[in-house]
Formats: C-alpha cells, sequence, structure tokens
C-alpha cells in the first residue's frame, strides 16, 4: 500500500508538471493517463476491502403514497464511507465492483443488511433492493435472496427487487427463469429508470413486473408539456398492464401537482426526503405512516 500511496504521488506530481508545461503536449496527456490510471488502481484496492472493514453502509430513501401520506416502503441506497475520501456515490464504485466480480458478495451483503432492517418496521412497510444485472450471471441469485428472507424472517411480500431494463438487454432465457423464480419466492419484481433503456416498452411484455418507477429525468422536466405527455402515457401504460408506478426523483411541489393531476401518487425524491441512515427511518415513519389501529 504504502508502494501505491509513492506511486500516486509521483503520478501526481508528473501531472502537475506536466499541466504546468501546457496543456495539449504528449507529456501532459500520458501524466494525466498514469494518474486516472494510478486513482482508479487505489480505488480498486479499498473496494476489495471495504465489505470487510465495515465501510459499506446503506441509506434508506422512502417511498410515499402521497393519496394516503403514507410511507409505503424504502428504498436501500448504498453508500461507502471510504476513509480518506469520506462518501462515495454507488454510481461511481458499483461498476467498479462489478468489473472486480466484487458485486456478489456486496449484494448478497446488501440483501441481508436490508432484509434485516426492515423487518424492524411496521408490516406495511415494505423494501425495495436494487440488483445489477451481474448478479443474475451467479446461479445463487435465487437461493441469496432466500436466505436473506429466511434469517431475517421478512416475509416475501414485503420484499421488492428493482431492476434495470439493461438486465433484459441480454434478452436470454436464463434471467427470465430466474425472474420467475424470484417471482415465485412470494417477492415482487419494480422495473427501475423506467424509459431511459433502448426498447423500454417491449421489455414491459417480457415480464409481468409489479411496479414501474419512471425515470427522474422526465420527473424534472415536468415544466415540459413533451415531458407530462410521457409521463402519462406511461402512468396509463402501467395501469392497463396492472402494474403501479411510481415517480423518481420528485423534488418539487409543482412537479407533485402535476402527477397528481395525471393520477400518479406514489413518489419519492427529496421532495419527502433524501435517502438517509437506518438510525433515520422509524421517525420518518412515525411522521408518515398512518397506522390501520386506531
Ligand atoms: P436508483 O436505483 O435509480 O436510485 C435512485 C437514485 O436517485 C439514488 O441515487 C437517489 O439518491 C437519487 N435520488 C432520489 N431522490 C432524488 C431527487 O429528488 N433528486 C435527485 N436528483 N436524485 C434523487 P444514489 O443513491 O446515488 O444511487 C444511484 C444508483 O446506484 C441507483 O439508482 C442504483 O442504480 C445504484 N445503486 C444504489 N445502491 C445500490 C445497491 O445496493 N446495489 C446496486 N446493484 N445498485 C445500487
Ligand atoms: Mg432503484
Ligand atoms: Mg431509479
Amino acid at each position: 500500500a504504502v508502494a501505491g500511496e509513492l506511486f500516486l504521488k509521483s503520478a501526481d506530481l508528473a501531472l502537475y508538471r506536466a499541466k504546468s508545461e501546457g496543456r495539449g503536449t504528449y507529456r501532459f496527456f500520458e501524466a494525466e493517463m498514469d494518474a486516472l490510471h494510478q486513482a482508479r488502481r487505489n480505488l480498486e484496492v479499498a473496494l476489495r476491502v471495504a465489505l470487510d472493514r465495515g465501510e459499506l453502509e446503506l441509506f434508506y430513501q422512502p417511498l410515499v403514497n402521497t393519496a394516503h401520506h403514507e410511507i409505503s416502503g424504502f428504498e436501500a441506497l448504498l453508500r461507502w464511507n471510504h476513509p480518506q475520501r469520506g462518501i462515495v456515490s454507488p454510481l461511481e464504485f458499483i461498476p467498479v465492483a462489478e468489473e472486480l466480480g466484487l458485486i456478489k458478495n456486496i449484494g448478497r451483503w446488501v440483501l441481508h443488511q436490508a432484509c434485516a432492517e426492515a423487518a424492524g418496521w411496521p408490516e406495511a412497510v415494505k423494501i425495495a433492493v436494487n440488483l445489477s444485472s451481474i448478479q443474475f450471471r451467479n446461479h445463487d441469485l435465487v437461493a441469496d435472496v432466500a436466505s436473506a428472507l429466511k434469517t431475517s424472517g421478512l416475509a416475501p411480500d414485503r420484499l421488492e427487487l428493482e431492476i434495470t431494463e439493461s438486465l433484459l438487454l441480454q434478452d436470454n432465457a436464463s434471467v427470465l427463469a430466474t425472474l420467475h423464480q424470484l417471482r415465485k419466492l412470494g417477492v415482487s419484481i419494480s422495473m427501475d429508470d423506467f424509459g431511459t433503456g433502448y426498447s423500454s416498452l417491449s421489455y414491459l411484455q417480457k415480464f409481468p413486473f409489479d411496479k414501474i418507477k419512471i425515470d427522474q429525468s422526465f420527473i424534472q422536466r415536468l415544466a415540459e408539456q413533451d415531458s407530462v405527455s410521457i409521463v402519462r402515457a406511461v402512468i396509463s401504460l402501467g395501469k392497463s398492464l396492472g402494474m403501479s408506478v411510481l415517480a423518481e426523483g420528485v423534488e418539487t411541489a409543482e412537479q407533485l401537482k402535476v402527477l397528481q393531476a395525471e393520477g400518479c401518487w406514489d413518489i419519492q425524491g427529496y421532495l419527502v426526503s433524501p435517502p438517509k441512515p437506518a438510525l433515520d427511518t422509524m421517525g420518518l415513519i412515525d411522521r408518515y405512516c398512518v397506522t390501520t389501529t386506531a
């Protein structure tokens, strides 16, 4: 590790020198590549031990039914507390974990951790867990999900698995078979980031999803009429296919108003709450959940 740090320092130095000699030189390019390469290597080395060192943590963001002012569930969102860099975004380290083959262990940990946490919440509150398409390539996924449910004692109908359209790009029979096996366990399957994929509509025919999550890019542009039209179409599509529809990334009361006018009452976003540490979930539940027992 010490040698690695030294190497990174010299790469930084080379980059600094090359920059001071002016942009666009070959040396600049070479040095920058070195520094980038080394930064990436450092990330890889740190990520290999992150799980064992307890540096990974799940944050939870509420999914809210605005018609009933209820939290219907939380989405588990992974965070890495890097000792030097602070919190690293999953957008940055999950692709690296996938490439290094670490996502299998990390994904299993996420499933166990999220289910264990959710087991302490009121029964009406579900937990949504993101799955990487790489997790579908190993044959243990169904066993991992079953084991997370068993260990935690969480009822299967309280677990929602989120997958993205990229998973179905492969269009292979084994992915669909796995999805059906998961469904047989009693868990539900949501399509995440809907509308951003290459042929989103055709995926809805391949598998009967329980929920469609409209990608936040459409929600953020709800001030524009074409976005309203797209969102309206997705809502009606979901309704006629018997899938529930949730809007992701709702940030303003204005966006919520448009969504409700279109008949979409299920939302997630900073308007309600950003993702929060596990400690904060009970407080959020108390603030929102309408308890059925008087
Ligand atoms: P996602 O599953 O679509 O999760 C929603 C993302 O939108 C989260 O980013 C969340 O923090 C962010 N978000 C929520 N509300 C708002 C809002 O109002 N405005 C904006 N601008 N953003 C909002 P995050 O936590 O950085 O996660 C990014 C992606 O990383 C996730 O997208 C998911 O694809 C992936 N990810 C996170 N945790 C896991 C995990 O445990 N396993 C796997 N395989 N992927 C994960
Ligand atoms: Mg998600
Ligand atoms: Mg999403």
